[in-house]
């Protein structure tokens, strides 16, 4: 029963979604999504991700499948997702000492990674539980339309306001963040994917549930751009961002709190989702609820 609950509220939160659009968006386009979505040249693949050290203390041999910790596993989840002729992010994951930058930009390092940050940044808000950074240029392609060359990347998660709230496994019911399902969905973002409200994906700009697995949708949107080079109803991608092919964007994805998942590109807010809570207040997974 609580499973059916469960998947009617979720379907219930996917239908509830709504966009906002901001003033910035509209100057960009005038239809679809402003969101560009990004693409690693098959020369950086598979990506070299690494881990922070702090996150092993969190991992216990129970956690463990197939030799990969929850956070590998994740990724091993878009690696299937493309299909096994090619591998987008190389697992098990080299473990990196945490740097401890204090600003995003500092991130800007040879190293691509997933880190806990003990402090939050002067740019970012407080109620921003995990942001993912890039860096990348744009460009176009005949199939692809235009979208973003990435160039670097990283997932920097919140812990110094969410330390207590993030779990990496809560695999039953969200009483608190399950951290791999956040990371799941972050790493759609490294990898270039936008939000996707209209259909299930693990792209939604948010969840009700743990959610360890990839949708329809998502297979089909990572092999057209990695595999296919042709992306079919080119839904997301329609808006050109306002500045030339060939310019370098340094794009901000945060996750907050509340379920909101805002977008911004070269500093400028360009895209966000929100989700109305005071519908269903008791069942936001990023809310922890107490
Ligand atoms: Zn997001």
């Amino acid at each position: 029963m609580r499973n059916l609950l469960f998947l009617s509220l979720f379907t219930l939160l996917f239908a509830a979604c709504k966009k906002q659009t901001t003033t910035s968006q509209s100057a960009l386009g005038s239809s679809g999504s402003a969101c560009l979505i990004g693409k690693w040249s098959d020369s950086s693949l598979p990506l070299t991700l690494k881990m922070s050290s702090d996150f092993s203390g969190d991992i216990t041999a129970g956690m463990m499948v197939g030799g990969l910790n929850p956070l590998e596993q994740m990724a091993k989840v878009w690696n299937d997702a493309v299909g096994g002729s090619k591998t987008l992010i190389t697992v098990p994951f080299p473990v990196t000492n945490n740097s401890g930058y204090s600003t995003t930009s500092a991130f800007r390092d040879s190293e691509i990674g997933i880190y806990k940050s003990p402090q939050w940044f002067s740019n970012v808000q407080t109620n921003v539980i995990a942001i993912t950074q890039y860096y990348g240029i744009v460009t176009s392609s005949a199939g692809l339309g235009q979208y973003v060359q990435l160039t670097h990347a990283d997932i920097i998660v919140n812990y110094r306001d969410y330390a207590s709230d993030l779990v990496m496994a809560n695999a039953i019911y969200q009483v608190d963040m399950d951290l791999p399902t956040v990371v799941l969905h972050e790493m759609g973002h490294l990898l270039g994917l936008c939000h996707e409200s209209t259909k299930p994906s693990i792209m939604a700009p948010y969840y009700s549930t743990t959610q360890r697995t990839v949708q329809n949708f998502d297979r089909t949107r990572i092999q057209d751009i990695y595999i296919n080079n042709y992306i079919s109803g080119l839904g997301a991608n329609t808006n050109a961002i306002s500045v030339p092919e060939g310019t370098e964007v340094k794009g901000m994805i945060e996750l907050h709190k509340d379920g909101t998942c805002a977008h911004y590109e070269n500093g400028k807010k360009v895209y966000e989702h929100h989700l109305d809570l005071s519908r269903k207040p008791d069942i936001a997974m990023f809310k922890k609820h107490k």
